[in-house]
């Protein structure tokens, strides 16, 4: 058997997949097996020389009387035999090959074991992916069968190939040129690369196609010069290796980079390097066999990459589907969410205070009605539900029918406020006044329906009139009472008046009493300091003060107010009145000082009437009778003063008290017009001037008259004592006369004229003092006013002073006064 050991057969022998050579005599003892043999079972047991059953029987599957029929076949056929899959660790697929003997004689085989668990790995996944894909990838799947089928083929291709590689090998044993022409044969890629420069000795075509080349090309060339592209590969060293250490290396799936006639491209091979050795044993080159496993790489790629996206294309819409759960179960809180709102919203409705309706916006039926607006519109449940609100309240629909559609139409809320209307309840119609809201239910921007939400506040809209009432009433009264309001606050010194107030005091819309304290009279500003300090110990407040307006006028004020507190009696707020006593305090002004005229001008008669009494009490016996005729004269006078002032004095408590008698008679104006002037002559100080129509005949009190056309002409006399003179004119015009009493005396000033008929005043513009009461003018503006007549001045300073009255022509003697 030297060929066994040839270099070449060693090559072929030395492959990557496990071989054994059998002899069948005497029981098919081990002869020899290769180092993928040694490596795939035990490297250190000794195979050669034992049995190769028994060797079989450690695995299972092994059919010994099966596996003589192959060798029997194989050696009848001379034909490579496959026996069945046998699957161990991995699978394993033997074939047996008849090998001639050195006389030619039969009974050598060589048993050679092929790897195919990535084969059938690759099977099985693509099945399972198969299965997989088969719903949503029929053209995957329809991809992996043909790609099965195509590898099926190939192993059938691959099976017969190296049955035939097998039966060459067979053939070509005995010589060196045959085990050449086994390379050149073999149906994988092989090659020979001889010396450490690795010159290609052969290439099968397998190989050079592997590369794009041709034999021609490639034959005695040296690798780094047909591959120059390998140089930063793998390639080189792993060949170093072997050459310097003598043992195989072998790889799988190596991607192999190379420039093919269309540029660079790549390929996945499986190699395996075997060193060869020369007679003496050196290594003297390396025998290359490798396979192109491109296609199975990258099929198996695109199967990962489908898997990967698969498995992406799985996770995704595990996401989604997990989103699509979570989506669900939020879908399903909202929704239980909502019904319980709805039901809480019915609930809310049901018990509300107020009147609640909801109605439909389609047909304006109602939909929900709570027992309070059952109540506000006088209607049962069965009046008002299922039917539409119209329907329900006919009385209300002329005047809220548009506004509900007006609501239905905008969208915008409608508020009424104190909305007076007459609801028929119990069949009684009633005047009510409502708060009401119409408030637009939306969906997406459109109304589904109206709430109604009405409070019956007739009770506080009449509580409120009653209190405007009486707070109107309040204020007329104090408008007519001249009585200006105020409300100080204690907590922010603030100040709330009245218009009247603002009058008073003469300042326009007070805020603070800082602002108040400016109207004061400088004197009295302390007053009102204390006022409010003596209202907080006592809580009330009473005081009289004056104020300066800025015109510079002087006037009284009488404020009067009362504390209010708080709950925890606190100062809160201080309310008052404020009146201007300016005229009542002139009055009591003059009053005072009339008592001091009064008593000053009865206090001169009398001494002079006590003067002249002492004179004739000293005289009386002394026999002269002209003085003390003189005397009595003057004490006469003294007399007459004196009754004269008593009679003006009781004149006035006659008016007072309402108990002055007028007694008419007719009488010819000119007698008493003559008899007053008698008494002005008498003076001899003025010239009396007559005008008009003197002879005029009068109905009226001649006393009384003559007592005011005295008071007029003794005034002109009194305050024009420098007037040349006085004229009295008598005019009549229609059923009126009036009588003048004209002076060119100074005049009184604007200002004074409109009191000139009140009580006790007197005008004093020359600064002279005259004697008198300041009653005269009263008194005769009173005889005249009871006269039905009226009295007047005209007076201008420096120009005279004209004062008037006039009296009815005919005055029914009937009526009585
Ligand atoms: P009296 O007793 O003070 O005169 P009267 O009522 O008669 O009282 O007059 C009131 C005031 O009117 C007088 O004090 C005087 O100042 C003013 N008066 C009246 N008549 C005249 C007049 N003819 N000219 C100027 N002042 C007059």
């Amino acid at each position: 058997m030297e060929h066994f050991s040839s270099a070449i057969f060693q090559a072929l022998f030395q492959t990557q997949n496990p071989k054994i050579i059998l002899h069948s005599t005497p029981d098919f003892q081990i002869v020899d097996y290769n180092t993928a043999f040694k490596i795939l079972f035990d490297n250190t047991y000794i195979y050669k020389g034992q049995p190769f059953f028994e060797f079989c029987d450690a695995f299972e599957g092994f059919d010994s009387n099966l596996i003589l029929k192959c060798f029997s076949k194989a050696k009848d056929t001379e034909a490579a035999v496959v026996l069945p899959i046998v699957k161990d660790l991995k699978s394993w697929q033997f074939e047996v090959v008849s090998v001639q003997g050195e006389q030619n004689n039969y009974g050598y085989f060589i048993l050679s074991a092929n790897d195919i668990s990535a084969l059938m790995i690759a099977n099985y996944r693509e099945q399972e992916l198969g299965e997989e894909l088969s719903s949503s990838h029929e053209e995957l799947n329809a991809t992996l069968e043909e790609l099965s089928t195509t590898n099926l083929r190939l192993q059938e291709a691959n099976t017969s190939l190296e049955a035939k590689v097998n039966d060459r090998m067979r053939q070509l044993a005995n010589t060196e040129g045959s085990l050449r022409s086994l390379v050149m044969n073999a149906h994988y890629p092989l090659m020979i690369l001889r010396g450490r420069d690795w010159v290609i000795e052969i290439a099968n075509q397998p190989l050079v196609d592997l590369w794009d080349k041709t034999i021609e090309g490639v034959t005695g060339e040296r690798l780094m010069t047909i591959l120059p592209e390998i140089e930063d590969q793998p390639f080189p060293g792993f060949l170093r290796q072997v050459y310097d250490s003598g043992v195989g290396y072998g790889q799988e799936e190596q991607i192999f980079f190379y420039n093919s006639p269309s540029g660079p491209a790549e390929k996945y091979v499986s190699f395996y390097y075997d060193p060869m050795r020369d007679d003496t044993g050196e290594v003297c080159g390396v025998i290359v066999s490798a396979d192109d496993i491109t296609s199975k790489v990258l099929q198996r790629k695109e199967v990962e990459n489908m898997n990967n996206m698969l498995a992406a294309t799985v996770e995704e819409l595990t996401a989604s589907n997990e989103e699509l759960e979570q989506s669900r179960q939020e879908l399903l809180e909202k929704h239980l969410q909502l019904t319980e709102t709805e039901q809480r919203f019915r609930q809310l409705i049901r018990q509300a205070p107020v009147g609640i309706c909801v109605i439909r916006s389609s047909d304006l039926a109602i939909e929900h009605v709570n027992d309070s607006y059952l109540e506000l519109v006088g209607k049962t449940r069965e009046e008002l539900e299922s039917r539409t609100i119209w329907a329900a309240v006919p009385e209300s629909s002329e005047y809220y029918g548009p506004i509900l559609n007006s609501v239905i139409q905008t969208t915008t809320p409608f508020v009424g406020k104190e909305h007076e209307l007459t609801l028929i309840r119990q069949g009684v119609a009633e005047n009510v006044f409502i708060d009401f809201v119409y408030e637009p239910v939306l969906i997406d921007g459109i109304v589904i329906s109206i709430m109604v939400v009405a409070i019956d506040v007739t009770e506080k809209v009449n509580a409120r009139k009653a209190v405007e009432e009486v707070e109107k009433r309040m204020r007329l009264a104090l408008e007519a009472a001249e009585i200006g309001t105020f409300e100080f606050s204690y907590l922010d010194n603030s100040i709330v008046t009245s218009t009247r107030f603002d009058a008073i005091f003469g300042i326009s819309n007070p805020k603070t009493r800082q602002e108040l304290l400016t109207a004061f009279h400088p004197e009295d500003v302390q007053l009102s300091t204390q006022a409010h300090l003596h209202a907080r110990s006592t809580g009330n407040m009473f005081y009289e003060s004056r104020l300066v307006h800025q015109d510079g006028s002087l006037h009284w004020i009488r404020v009067q107010a009362k504390v209010f507190y708080t709950g925890d009696g606190k100062s809160e707020k201080l309310l008052g009145t404020i009146l201007d006593i300016t005229d009542f305090k002139r009055l009591q002004q003059q009053k005072d000082d009339f008592i001091s005229i009064a008593s000053h001008e009865l206090k001169t008669p009398i001494t002079s009437l006590k003067a002249s009494l002492q004179l004739l009490q000293r005289q009386k016996d002394k026999g002269n009778f002209e003085l003390l005729s003189r005397l009595i004269d003057q004490a006469g006078r003294s007399m007459d003063k004196i009754s004269g002032l008593v009679e003006d004095l009781l004149n006035v408590s006659r008016l007072n008290t309402g108990t002055i008698q007028i007694k008419k008679s007719h009488f010819l104006f000119k007698t008493l017009i003559e008899d007053c002037c008698q008494n002005v002559q008498d003076t001899g100080s003025h010239e009396i001037v007559l005008e008009g129509d003197l002879s005029l005949q009068v109905f009226a009190d001649e006393n009384r008259i003559e007592q005011v056309l005295n008071n007029f002409i003794t005034n002109a006399m009194k305050y024009a004592p420098n007037s040349p003179a006085i004229t009295i004119s008598v005019k009549q015009q229609g059923n009126v006369f009036t009588v003048s009493v004209k002076d060119e005396g100074p005049g009184i000033p604007t200002d004074q004229i409109p009191h000139l008929f009140d009580r006790y005043f007197r005008a004093d513009e020359s600064g002279k003092q005259v004697s008198g009461l300041g009653l005269g003018l009263y008194i005769s503006a009173e005889i005249v006013e009871r006269h039905g007549g009226t009295i007047g001045v005209e007076s201008e300073i420096g120009k005279g002073s004209t004062f008037w009255f006039s009296l009815p022509v005919v005055i029914d003697s009937e009526i009585q006064l």
